[in-house]
C-alpha cells in the first residue's frame, strides 16, 4: 500500500491550495480525494454540449484586496480584467445592485445628487441601537421601503429565512452607495482566470508528488489509507458522524439553458427579488468574455434546504452548535479542518485560499502569508 504523507479530502481551493504547497515547495506525497468526478469544488466550469463555458456549481467571481492570494494564484493562471455588476428586477425596471444613486432615482423618479442621496438615507434610515440582525444593518442605513423592495424576500428565497432572523454578516457584505458606482465588489483585484478555474485547478495539481483520486467518498476507503497526516475540506459534522446533530447548509438546485440568441439579458446576472421561486439568472458569455453570435447560456438558481451543501447558515444557534464540532476538531492529532464546510464559515474563494495558506505556514512554521504564497 502507498504511504502519504498527507491525505487531503476534497479537491476544491482548501484542498489543492494545500495539495500543491505541500507538494511542490515541501517534497510532501499527497493524495487528494474528492467524492465528485472533477476537482475545483464549487468553482468548477467546463464547457456544456454548446461548447459555452459554464460554471456547474453557479457563477463564480473572483474579487480580493489580498495580493497575496492573488500573486499567489497568478502563478496558474492569467486574467481577464472583469468587474461583475448586478441587476434587480424591480417594479418592472432593472435596477442596479448594490443601491446607488441610479437605484433610487430610477426606482422613485427623483434626480437626487450624491449629497441629497446621503440626506435622504438618514431621513429613511431607522435608528437601530444594538445592529444583530440583517434587517437591522439594511433598514438602518435605506429605510424600510428599500430594505422590502430589494431585500427582505430575497433573502428569504436564498436562506429560508427573514433577514430578521440571520446575522448580521449577510446583508453586511453588500454596500450602499450614494454615487454611480454600479460594481458589486469594490475590491483592488477583481479578475477572472482567462481560461477559466478548472484550467487554473488543474495546473495547481499537476505535480509529480501529487495523487489524485476522483470520484471516491473518503468515508468509503479511510481504512484502507494510509498517511501521517489528514487535511478535511468537507463538512466538519460529517467528519463525525453528525454526533451532535447536522449543522445546517442551505442547498441550490441549478437549473441550466443554452438558448439560441446571441445575448439573454444587459449583465452577467440579474436578480429577482420579489417574483419567480429562482433568486437570480446568469449569463456566463459576460463573465467569460466569450463570444458566441448565435447561443448563449444562462443558469436559474432555485435555493432549497436539501442537496449538496453550499452554503453555512449564519445563526446564532448553529454557530453555537459548530462551537461544538470546533471544540472535538481541535482535540483530533494531526487532522486539520480548512475550508468552507471544513469551518463552517461563509467564506468567499480568496477568503479560503488566505486559509489555505496560514495553516501551510502553520504546518511548516513559516513566519508570513507572503513567504509561502
Ligand atoms: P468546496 O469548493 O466546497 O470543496 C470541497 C470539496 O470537498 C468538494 O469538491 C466536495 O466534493 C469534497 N468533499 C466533501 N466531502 C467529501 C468526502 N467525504 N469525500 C471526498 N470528497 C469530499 N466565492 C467567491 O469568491 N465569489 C463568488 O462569486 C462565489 N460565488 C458562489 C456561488 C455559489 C452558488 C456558491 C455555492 C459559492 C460561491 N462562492 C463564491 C464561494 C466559493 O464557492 C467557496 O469559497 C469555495 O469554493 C470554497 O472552497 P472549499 O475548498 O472550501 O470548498
Amino acid at each position: 500500500m502507498q504511504h502519504y504523507d498527507f491525505a487531503i479530502v476534497g479537491a476544491g481551493y482548501a484542498g489543492s491550495v494545500l495539495a500543491e504547497r505541500l507538494a511542490s515547495q515541501s517534497g510532501k506525497k499527497v493524495l487528494v480525494l474528492d467524492k465528485r468526478p472533477h476537482i475545483g469544488g464549487n468553482a468548477y466550469d467546463y464547457y456544456n454540449e454548446d461548447g459555452i463555458l459554464i460554471h456547474l456549481y453557479g457563477p463564480h467571481i473572483f474579487h480580493t484586496n489580498s495580493a497575496d492570494v492573488f500573486s499567489y494564484l497568478s502563478n496558474f493562471t492569467e486574467w481577464r480584467p472583469y468587474e461583475h455588476r448586478v441587476l434587480a428586477s424591480v417594479e418592472g425596471q432593472l435596477l442596479p445592485i448594490p443601491i446607488n444613486l441610479d437605484t433610487v432615482n430610477k426606482l422613485y423618479g427623483k434626480n437626487f445628487t450624491s449629497e441629497e442621496l446621503a440626506d435622504y438615507f438618514k431621513t429613511v434610515g431607522e435608528p437601530v441601537e444594538n445592529i444583530k440582525t440583517s434587517e437591522d444593518v439594511v433598514v438602518s442605513q435605506v429605510g424600510r421601503d428599500l430594505y422590502e423592495k430589494f431585500f427582505k424576500n430575497y433573502t428569504k428565497k436564498q436562506w429560508g429565512v427573514y433577514p430578521s432572523e440571520l446575522d448580521k454578516s449577510v446583508t453586511s457584505r453588500i454596500p450602499t452607495r450614494t454615487n454611480q458606482d454600479d460594481r458589486y465588489f469594490s475590491d483592488e483585484f477583481q479578475a477572472m482566470p482567462l481560461h477559466g478555474f478548472t484550467k487554473m485547478f488543474e495546473k495547481m495539481v499537476d505535480h509529480p508528488n501529487i495523487t489524485l483520486m476522483l470520484s471516491t467518498d473518503f468515508k468509503d476507503v479511510k481504512d484502507s489509507l494510509s498517511y501521517d497526516q489528514l487535511i478535511y475540506t468537507g463538512p466538519v459534522d460529517e467528519y463525525f458522524d453528525h454526533c451532535y446533530g447536522k449543522l445546517p447548509y442551505r442547498s441550490l438546485h441549478f437549473e441550466h439553458k443554452t438558448l439560441n440568441e446571441e445575448w439573454h439579458q444587459p449583465v452577467a446576472v440579474v436578480n429577482y427579488p420579489n417574483d419567480h421561486a429562482y433568486t437570480r439568472i446568469t449569463e456566463y458569455k459576460h463573465l467569460t468574455g466569450q463570444e458566441h453570435p448565435t447561443k448563449t447560456s444562462i443558469t436559474f438558481e432555485y435555493p432549497q434546504a436539501e442537496g449538496d451543501p453550499y452554503y453555512p447558515v449564519p445563526m446564532p444557534e448553529n454557530a453555537e452548535l459548530y462551537r461544538k464540532y470546533k471544540q472535538l476538531a481541535d482535540q483530533q492529532d494531526n487532522v486539520h479542518f480548512v475550508g468552507r464546510l471544513g469551518t463552517y464559515r461563509y467564506y468567499n474563494m480568496d477568503q479560503v485560499v488566505a486559509q489555505a495558506l496560514t495553516l501551510y505556514k502553520k504546518l511548516v512554521g513559516a513566519d508570513s502569508l507572503a513567504d509561502v504564497a
